[in-house]
């Protein structure tokens, strides 16, 4: 099965461009969901971060404190790496059951912080929806109304668009219509579909 991974920084436009994949017949899969579901309570991940990070990264309702993990990780490069050997394994477990089930002709995994943590090697190939800075920021301050000094915050914290487009096997350039965005996928539906045969 050809899987996909889709990546790109806050507002390039990747839930755009997977519902066009979605509406063109590929199975588009949110690795957000599949990583959260491995750390609810009762499942072996969580035990595995409790016993390297202790119980302080629980809530009061005994589910993983994300917003406490992810501060504690932040400024640590190890508890990053131990981190992500417990749940990267799962992760990839669980990606490569979900496209085995799948009866799709390949399969789109939408991994926003693909870059970040290395997820590369995850998948079949790494498609990038690029666009430019000043139109980035523009879709974010427009939809989730956030002001300058917040989406640089942001920005920041993400891997930066060079770097992701060194890293990429494919590229979708998102600065023009949402209609020059469809045929776009369009065009890169066609090239999967003849991976997908091959
Ligand atoms: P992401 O999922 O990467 O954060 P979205 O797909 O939500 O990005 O796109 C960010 C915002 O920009 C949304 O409000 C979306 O409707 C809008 N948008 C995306 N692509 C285009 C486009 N080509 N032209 C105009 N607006 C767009």
């Amino acid at each position: 099965m050809l899987t996909i991974g889709l990546t790109g920084g806050i507002g390039s436009g990747k839930t755009t461009a997977s519902d066009e994949f979605a509406r063109l017949g590929a199975d588009v899969i949110d690795t957000d969901l599949l990583s959260r579901a491995l750390v609810e309570p009762g499942q072996p991940a969580l035990a595995e971060i409790v016993a390297g990070f202790g119980p302080s990264v629980l809530d009061g309702t005994g589910h993983l404190d994300r917003v406490r993990l992810r501060e504690r990780i932040f400024a640590d490069p190890q508890a990053r790496r131990q981190l992500e050997d417990i749940l990267h394994p799962k992760i990839r477990a669980a990606m490569l059951e979900r496209a085995a089930r799948s009866s799709a002709p390949y399969v789109v995994f939408v991994i926003p912080l693909l870059f970040e943590t290395g997820q590369q090697a995850l998948v079949d190939r790494v498609l990038l929806v690029d666009v430019a800075e000043d139109v980035q920021r523009a879709r974010v301050a427009a939809r989730d109304g956030l002001d300058t000094t917040q989406i640089t915050r942001i920005l920041q914290a993400q891997t930066d668009r060079a770097t992701r487009l060194a890293n990429a096997d494919d590229v979708v350039h998102n600065d023009g219509s949402p209609a020059e965005l469809h045929e776009a996928i369009a065009e890169l539906h066609r090239k999967y579909l003849d991976l997908a045969r091959q």
